[in-house]
């Protein structure tokens, strides 16, 4: 099962799919969790990182890429992988869209989280305190809403006209809405 999983910033994906790794064998695959590791590594590419990402705007494509390109070529990614935080852009999604078909390993789902905005600022709110991210600063959170409103959004678009889009309401308990996602998706693979 390669899965992309789509949604604002606050929407739950990380969350969910941690779940979904469980229940599917496959890794959970985090651009942001790639770049937060390399910030915490210290390596030049995680400085470099770190300024944009504290701001809330967009690490370039290329250095997402290598990162992406990197992790996908391990071989636990061999039977599939979730996807979070990846493709973040149109550019982005073509370039997925290319990598993917290099490796033989095309995308089979994209799961749109949907979550309306009051909602999605009151959960980064609780998460800033509980996880203390640098980028979750009410100026850097109201700026990632921006940037997926003006870049990311479209990449539904793109997933739609593929034909390969669902749509779950990501409004609900974290059982809820992981046994949406598992119906939406079961059309696409035995999922168990
Ligand atoms: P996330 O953990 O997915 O919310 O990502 C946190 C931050 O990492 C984002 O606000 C961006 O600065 C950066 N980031 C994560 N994924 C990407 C990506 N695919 N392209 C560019 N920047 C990214």
């Amino acid at each position: 099962m390669r899965l992309v999983l789509l949604g604002a910033p606050g929407s739950g994906k990380g969350t969910q799919a941690t779940r979904l790794r469980e229940h599917l064998q496959v890794p959970h695959i985090s651009t942001g969790d790639l770049l937060r590791a390399a910030v915490a590594a210290g390596t030049e590419l995680g400085m470099q990182a770190k300024v944009v990402m504290a701001s809330g705007n967009l690490v370039s494509d290329d250095i997402v890429l290598g990162m992406l390109e990197e992790r996908l070529l391990r071989s636990d990614a061999d039977n599939g992988f979730i996807l979070d935080g990846y493709p973040r852009n149109l550019a982005q999604a073509n370039a997925l869209e290319k990598l993917l078909e290099k490796i033989k390993q095309p995308v089979d789902v994209a799961v749109q989280l949907d979550v309306n905005t009051d909602l999605l600022v009151e959960r980064i709110a609780g998460r800033a305190k509980a996880e203390g991210r640098a980028d979750d600063t009410p100026e850097a959170v109201r700026h990632r809403l921006n940037v997926y409103n003006e870049q990311t959004a479209p990449v539904v678009d793109f997933y739609r006209n593929h034909g390969s889009l669902v749509h779950v309401d990501g409004i609900g308990t974290l059982d809820e809405v992981f046994n949406r996602i598992i119906a939406a998706i079961s059309h696409t693979h035995d999922v168990g």
